[in-house]
């Protein structure tokens, strides 16, 4: 649960808030639409608010797609604290029982030490073989109850062991869907975010290059205009696959915008994320498409894209800023194509 307020009078000026904005926008009054500007309203999150602002003083609009990008970034990965926190409560309700088990497994270890000595102490030199043998059977039976502790105190740790493993799949499982893409089934933008930020701060420490491409589908409203939006995502799963299949193990494939896409490629230089991103533009424009329902032939889709390479001081919005320069001259430049920074700047410098 997000933990906006309790107090109805301030919900109620966020929420008139969120739907002035919303209203003054021109942003259509949907559950995510609200939940987003709502948020924004509230103003507790500062990278929300920062993000919107810059949008809107850059004059560009909150449409749907940037709508749903930002829910996904910073509204619905709030519900994996609902499950850290489910399992945070089972792991302490676990811990609890067993520390009780190991209470009195310990209680009854002392009470068995203190039947031994009570036992022994009325021992003497005179003490008959039946007096003995009293003596012996009630520490056989004081073993015995501690044995039966024991065996249970082990039972239930290793009961315990088994829901922990279940908790800790879940927990990876919920980590991993917070930075999956719904759709494509690659990384999310907000894994994006977090990878691109990791791997400039290592290859910057390592002294090593990272090339960041972007690709974005050509004329892909009118494929959308076309065949309708649903065979419209079948492309952009089709194009994830492409460049799932493509990539190596240390590339990150990130889905980027509506369209777009983001390959972060550690310990590569310009010419191989060139390669790549060609054999990508390639092997998406190698596949017919064949709308599933009908078997319709739907033609192909092509791809443009944008290359950059880390330089020293960049940071990760100087390399995308980049990296989407260069996609912007491939399409500008007729689309279907790779361009990179050496070939972006080239005609800039000849018409200065
Ligand atoms: P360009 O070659 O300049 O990139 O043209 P374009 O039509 O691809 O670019 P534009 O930015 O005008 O339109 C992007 C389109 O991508 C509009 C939108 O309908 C579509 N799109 C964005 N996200 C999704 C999605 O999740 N599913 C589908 N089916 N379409 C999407
Ligand atoms: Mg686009
Ligand atoms: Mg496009």
């Amino acid at each position: 649960m997000n933990t906006y307020t309790d107090d109805i009078a301030v919900a109620t000026e966020w929420s008139m808030k969120a739907l002035g904005l919303m209203a003054r926008h021109q942003v259509v009054p949907l559950p995510t639409n609200y939940e987003v500007w709502f948020r924004y309203a509230s103003g507790q999150d500062a990278d929300l608010n920062e993000e919107i602002d810059n949008r809107l003083k850059d004059g560009k609009k909150i449409d749907e797609q940037v709508a749903t990008d930002l829910h996904q970034r910073f509204v619905s990965h709030t519900s994996l604290t609902d499950t850290t926190l489910d399992a945070g409560d089972k792991l302490n309700s676990e811990v609890d029982k067993i520390l009780k088990l190991v209470q009195s497994t310990v209680g009854d270890s002392t009470a068995l030490g203190s039947a031994v000595r009570e036992a022994s102490d009325g021992l003497t030199n005179k003490s008959s073989p039946t007096d003995v043998r009293r003596v012996v059977e009630a520490i056989v039976s004081a073993t015995v109850q501690m044995e039966n502790k024991s065996k249970e105190l082990e039972k239930r740790l290793h009961e315990t062991k088994g829901e922990l493993n279940t908790l800790q799949t879940n927990l990876t499982k919920a980590r991993n869907e917070a930075r999956t893409d719904g759709l494509t089934g690659v990384s999310n933008r907000k894994a994006f975010d977090e990878t691109l930020k990791q791997e400039i701060a290592r290859a910057t420490a390592e002294k090593t290059s990272l090339c960041l491409v972007i690709g974005d589908i050509d004329h892909f409203k009118a494929f959308n205009d076309t065949w309708g939006h649903r065979t419209g995502d079948q492309v952009l799963r089709l194009v994830a696959s492409c460049l799932k299949a493509g990539v190596r193990e240390t590339d990150t494939v990130a889905r980027y915008g509506g369209e777009e896409f983001a390959i972060i490629m550690p310990g590569v230089g310009t010419e191989g994320a060139e390669n790549f991103a060609n054999a990508m533009r390639e092997a998406v424009q190698a596949r017919e498409l064949v709308k599933r329902s009908t078997g319709e032939t739907l033609g192909r889709v092509t791809m443009s894209l944008g290359v950059a390479m880390l330089r020293a001081g960049d940071s990760s919005a100087s390399l995308i800023e980049r990296s989407d320069a260069c996609l912007y001259t491939a399409k500008r430049s007729g689309r279907n194509r790779v361009v990179t920074e050496a070939q972006e700047v080239a005609p800039k410098a000849k018409a200065g």
